[in-house]
């Protein structure tokens, strides 16, 4: 028997397949999708079986597969097959795209090893026992076994190890060895609630014609959430399966815990803050059927079910379900329609405020658009005051308008709740001189170093290089250090001189670093142990406190300034997502956005929840500018270590392109706004294009010519989320 296995080495050069001979005691135990241990070369390599042939393909003697690691597939048919699709996509290796389907624990290189964990409980096994022979302890034990299916063994050592051990002897108890979940479930009491017709009119348009792709355009506080939910019952009900997709699971627990009480063990939730073991294990229970609904953030799409019913990407318009780095560069939401066809289900796009590609495919009717204009029960959407700060700055010193200290003084009076926004997007605190305008930067990288209080250090977020703090400028040697830009700390405290007496909770990077933080902060929020809460970009997604009246955003325009085509989209998605965290019960909510940019549409729109005149204004700005939805992008990186070779390499790259590709806009090579990360000198070209043609062919074809050229490295990024 002759397999064909791919090899566990990420290297353009040997992505390929390569023949073994298989042993005659391993035949039986081999199959397609399994991995095995294999010579390859001097080293002794992990790979995975793609193929079963019966003869060699090579004049070449065959070498023999030293040993087979899995009993059962790790990668199964579709999963083989979609692997193939995304290279072709994205022009990543064969083995990369393979090994982003797989929990870490099953990846070669994973530095420790994780262990599946056993239980050893005990049964009862002879039911005719003469009690009257037996020692107290070995009575009370088989007492406490007769009542139950299975005890644990810690329970019965308690009683006595003795007699746990005499009875284990004469055959009276069984010992068995079941796996041990690192992951616990609680079934919990949920309160189904009775769908609004306009709830019940979506989940009926996709139960009853399921093949769609649909985009469910839904404002905040529509009841998107209990409209997932139902239409995933339906198809549980009919023994099929289902993902969810969220942006980042650890930032959206309120939702994660309303699936778990409605769904208890069904569900498996993978997010970054479980252990490799943890995921592990859960990644088990998907395959084993035992859990039947994935909540996870982009990679859960690659989850090993059967028989998917429904495929959900809540917030779909979160650009963290783009991998940009490292390879494969791809979409869940590509990745979610290619399995939507392989198990013949729908797929919902759902979002307050979709992005521009995904609302001009529903408008042009390739989706199907579903929408919930309003909030549950008739509640309205809150209303929203716009502060020009530049007339503010005027008037006051610190960083809040005399509106929003005044709304925040009337709120915190009723005994209502107040959300806080700084918005942190393309910003970071960073150290500068006031006498000479000195500002640290890394060595390595070309980017400002960001200050750190807690340990008091200037770091790189790029290479993580890192040095303290000195009093004086190193270029001036003046004491005039100053920490520009505002941290969450910072108005925290201006917070407390304004209002001594509120308890404010601060809610950001560094306060919930440490593992169930976030959720717990929730909680405390939740059960009125605070009035305000303070934080970035994190409070401003899937939160649902009732008591919650006024959202105060402290700078809107920080992330308006960021060089990239898709800012005021951005903008404008996170103000609406913030204002809807306000008013969503039975009182009336209020929010005040503050702004140096009061007149610019992605800021004043928000102010009457208007994201059909958003997507129109928008849209008139990208076709001018030729960008997507008009154009496709892709980024093609060429970087290396010496400057001149780079540049001159990368404008014979242009040249080439520009002989090969048809109506193709082909733009640099420009050195990338980052121009330097950890010393490696990085030039972008850019493609601009309406129809594909022939561009992966001659992508392809200039990545195969530098395969084995180390001084540089290309790489391309289709439909990029960012080009830093
Ligand atoms: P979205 O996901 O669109 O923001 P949610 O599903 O979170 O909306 O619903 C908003 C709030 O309304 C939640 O507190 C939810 O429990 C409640 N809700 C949703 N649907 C209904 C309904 N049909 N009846 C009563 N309350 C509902
Ligand atoms: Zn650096």
């Amino acid at each position: 028997m002759i397999v064909g296995v791919l090899v566990e080495l990420s290297n353009k050069n040997i992505d390929k397949i390569f023949e073994y001979l298989v042993p005659h005691n391993l035949e039986d135990k081999i199959k397609v999708g399994v991995r095995v241990i294999v010579p390859f070369g001097k080293m002794t390599l992990e790979g995975f079986v793609l193929e079963i042939n019966s003869v060699k393909s090579t004049e070449k003697e065959l070498r023999e597969i030293i040993s087979i690691v899995d009993l059962d597939v790790v990668l199964n048919e579709e999963l083989l097959e979609l692997g193939k699709v995304i290279q072709n996509k994205t022009l990543a290796t064969l083995i990369s795209c393979y090994q982003v389907m797989l929990p870490k624990a099953l990846k070669a290189k994973c530095g420790s090893k994780i262990n599946i964990k056993f239980d050893t409980i005990y049964k009862l096994n002879n039911y005719d026992i003469n009690l009257e022979k037996l020692t107290t302890g070995q009575k009370a034990i088989i007492e406490l076994v007769k009542n139950k299916e299975k005890v644990s063994k810690k329970e019965l050592v308690e009683i006595s190890l003795s007699s746990l051990k005499t009875l284990v002897k004469n055959n009276i108890l069984l010992e068995e060895k079941i796996e041990h979940y690192r992951v616990l479930y609680k079934n919990e009491k949920y309160d189904k609630k009775e769908l609004s017709s306009d709830q019940r009119m979506v989940v009926n348009e996709v139960i009853n014609n399921s093949r769609n792709i649909y985009l469910l355009h839904g404002v905040t506080g529509s009841g998107k959430t209990e409209v997932y939910m139902e239409i995933i019952e339906h198809y549980l009900s009919l023994g099929k399966t289902s993902i969810v997709l969220v942006p980042e699971i650890s930032l959206t627990p309120q939702m994660v815990s309303r699936f778990q009480q409605r769904f208890g063990e069904m569900i498996a939730a993978i997010h970054s803050a479980l252990s490799d073991g943890e995921k592990y294990d859960e990644w088990r229970r998907i395959c084993r059927g035992e859990a039947r609904i994935v909540i996870g953030a982009r990679s859960a799409i690659f989850a090993p079910l059967k028989n998917i019913g429904v495929i959900i990407i809540d917030e779909e318009h979160s650009d963290s379900y783009k991998q940009s780095d490292p390879n494969p560069r791809y979409s869940a939401k590509d990745v979610a329609i290619i399995r939507s066809e392989y198990h013949n289900c729908p797929v919902i796009f759902g979002s307050a405020t979709p992005s521009l590609e995904v609302m001009a495919r529903a408008c042009k009717g390739v989706y199907k658009l579903l929408s919930l204009p309003n909030r549950v029960n008739g509640k309205k959407l809150p209303l929203v005051k716009i502060v020009d700060m530049n007339e503010e700055m005027k008037k006051t010193q610190g960083y809040f308008s005399n509106i929003l200290i005044e709304s925040i003084r009337h709120c915190l009076e009723k005994k209502e709740q107040v959300i806080l926004l700084l918005n942190r997007r393309g910003y970071s605190s960073f150290v500068s001189c006031k006498n000479c305008g000195y500002t640290f930067k890394c060595p390595n990288c070309d980017i400002t170093l960001t200050f750190h209080k807690s340990s008091n250090t200037l770091r790189c977020h790029y290479c993580g290089y890192g040095e303290k703090v000195y009093k004086a400028c190193p270029s001036c040697s003046e004491n005039s250090l100053s920490n520009l830009g505002v941290g969450t700390q910072k108005i925290e405290e201006e917070l407390y001189s304004l209002f001594p007496t509120s308890r404010v909770l601060r809610m950001d990077y560094d306060t919930t670093s440490k593992k169930g933080m976030h959720e717990k902060m929730i909680q405390a929020f939740k059960n009125l142990e605070y009035d305000i809460l303070l934080g970035t970009q994190m409070v401003a997604k899937g939160l649902d406190f009732s008591n919650v009246t006024l959202v105060g955003v402290i700078n809107a325009d920080t992330s308006l300034n960021i060089p990239d085509f898709r800012s005021s989209e951005n903008t404008f998605s996170l103000l609406s997502q913030v204002a809807g965290r306000s008013g969503r019960s039975i009182k009336e909510g209020f929010v005040i956005i503050q702004t140096f940019n009061p007149e610019h549409y992605a800021i004043e729109l928000t102010k009457t929840h208007d994201y059909l005149s958003f997507y129109k204004k928008e849209m008139v700005i990208r076709k001018q500018l030729k960008y997507p939805p008009f154009y496709y992008l892709c980024n093609i990186r060429i970087s290396g270590k010496d400057d001149n070779f780079v540049l001159a390499e990368a404008l014979k790259i242009k040249r080439s392109l520009e002989r090969n590709l048809n109506e193709t806009i082909i733009l640099g090579p420009s050195a990338a706004s980052i121009y330097r990360i950890n010393n490696i000198i990085r030039y972008n070209i850019i493609l601009k294009y309406k129809k594909t043609n022939n561009i992966f062919e001659i992508l392809e074809k200039i990545i195969n010519h530098y395969k084995t050229n180390n001084k540089i490295k290309i790489d391309v990024d289709f439909n990029p989320s960012q080009m830093l």
